[in-house]
């Protein structure tokens, strides 16, 4: 073998490694998402068994339909219908950042 031809081998061994790599690396995203998306899901379902039982709110920024949970703190915390923090995807969380600041 000549150095080039070394060379051509190598290269192909490290590609198929990182072809290697990123295949795993797909696989454990699969899994991953597939996780978030059963926790998401039971969220939900826990939020709404909650809110079965609980008046909706309404958000005076945004409007939207909110539920307030408390937490183990002992705060008062709303949540979207599914689950998500309100915070996180009101469109007026820019009245609320600086509020008891
Ligand atoms: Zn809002």
């Amino acid at each position: 073998m000549n150095p080039t031809e070394i060379n051509a081998a190598e290269i192909r061994a490290i590609r198929q490694e990182n072809k290697n790599t990123i295949d795993s690396l797909r696989d454990t995203l699969g899994r991953m998402n597939r996780t978030i998306d059963n926790q998401s899901q039971r969220i939900r379902s826990l939020v709404s068994h909650i809110a079965g039982g609980t008046e909706t709110a309404k958000c005076s920024g945004c409007k939207a339909p909110i539920v307030w949970l408390r937490t183990r703190g002992g705060k008062n915390t709303p949540v979207d219908l599914d689950g998500t923090p309100h915070w996180a995807t009101c469109q007026q969380a820019d009245l609320f950042r600086n509020r008891g600041g």
